[in-house]
């Protein structure tokens, strides 16, 4: 039987040295610092936080694009984080992405028919003609129409052209989808549209997504699972409603009190967070978010809280409690 966990990450870090001039040693930054979860066939992920909190760091490990600078990443059970590149070229075709901007991962001179075969012709023995019958099978799949095939990008509309991103990072088959911020350049009614077709390709091809946003109510329409990230740690994890009815973490509540709510009878309180993020590269002591929490003791300075179990989540909190 198939095991229901498609890709595991265990501890994964990833720091860049960095240069700080000709006079200075050079810097650390630490993208990501210790990160763990696993990722299920047909359920959904999200990974959120502000910009700058390793969200993108995390999306280029998973795609194999970087390797970690330590920790373990494993794909249908394979171990990757130190495999040579002829080995990630392989599994690189299991693990797909989209990206947010559609128009920026396609070649404007490039019909969209052979933007879509393009992953064939590399990975695959397929004819001309295999080639061409699966690019406009998959244009179906998508909501687009077979005279697609032989138009240019700037032919078609944002959420069309989304619509193209998630087709062509089908055409190999994957298992995973890491979607980083695939609606948030959209309308509002065009991103429902979308996250709906994502939610109608995951049942039909049991896919794992891997749904990187910073936009929780997003989050909260394609979620099964949350995993809530500050400066390139998990602060908090869970299941969506867990997470969305009973956020422990002072960061978890002060990012749910800025979504808005679609019931106009429950007033939310809206807690504003001091400062912006820290630099990775210089990061405060203790626990990380201590400069900007509204709720920090004196512990906080000086001591990492570590991931616990408070509830039904995953919490790191000095004072979270159930
Ligand atoms: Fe706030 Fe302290 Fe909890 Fe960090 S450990 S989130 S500073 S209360």
């Amino acid at each position: 039987m198939t095991s229901a966990v498609v890709l595991e990450a265990t501890d994964l870090t990833r720091h860049y040295q960095i240069s700080r001039g000709a006079f200075r040693q050079p810097g650390l930054l630490k993208a990501l610092n210790g990160v763990t979860f696993s990722l299920q066939r047909g359920k959904t992920l999200a990974v959120v936080g502000e910009s700058g909190c390793g969200k993108s760091t995390l999306a280029r490990l998973v795609t194999l694009i970087e390797t970690p600078t330590s920790g373990e990443l494993r794909i249908a059970g394979v171990d990757l984080s130190r495999s040579d590149n002829a080995t990630r070229r392989t599994w690189r075709s299991r693990v797909q992405i989209v990206f947010q901007d559609p128009y920026g991962s396609l070649n404007p001179r490039q019909k969209i028919g052979l933007a879509l075969e393009e992953p064939l012709l590399v990975n695959s023995s397929k004819t001309k003609d295999e080639r061409r019958k699966a690019a406009q099978d998959m244009l179906a799949l998508v909501g687009l129409r077979p005279e697609h095939y032989d138009r240019y990008p700037h032919m078609f509309s944002g959420g069309q052209r989304q619509r193209i991103a998630v087709a062509r990072a089908l055409m190999l088959n994957p298992e995973i989808l890491v979607l980083d911020e695939p609606v948030s350049a959209l309308d509002v009614s065009i991103q429902a549209q979308i996250l709906n077709l994502l939610v109608d390709l995951q049942e039909r091809f049991n896919l794992a997504y891997l749904f990187i946003s910073h936009d929780l109510s997003v989050v909260q329409h394609i979620a099964d699972d949350v995993m809530v990230m500050y400066l390139g740690v998990p602060v908090e994890s869970g299941s969506r409603d867990t997470i969305f009815t009973d956020p422990k973490h002072p960061y978890t509540q002060a990012l749910l009190s800025a979504t808005p709510v679609a019931d106009p009878f429950r007033v939310k309180k809206r807690i504003v967070l001091r400062g912006e993020l820290p630099s990775p590269i210089s990061p405060p002591s203790g626990c990380t978010f201590h400069p900007r929490c509204p709720v920090a003791i004196d512990i906080c300075a000086k001591v990492n809280p570590e991931l616990r179990r408070v509830g039904k989540s995953l919490v790191a909190c000095h004072v979270a409690k159930v």
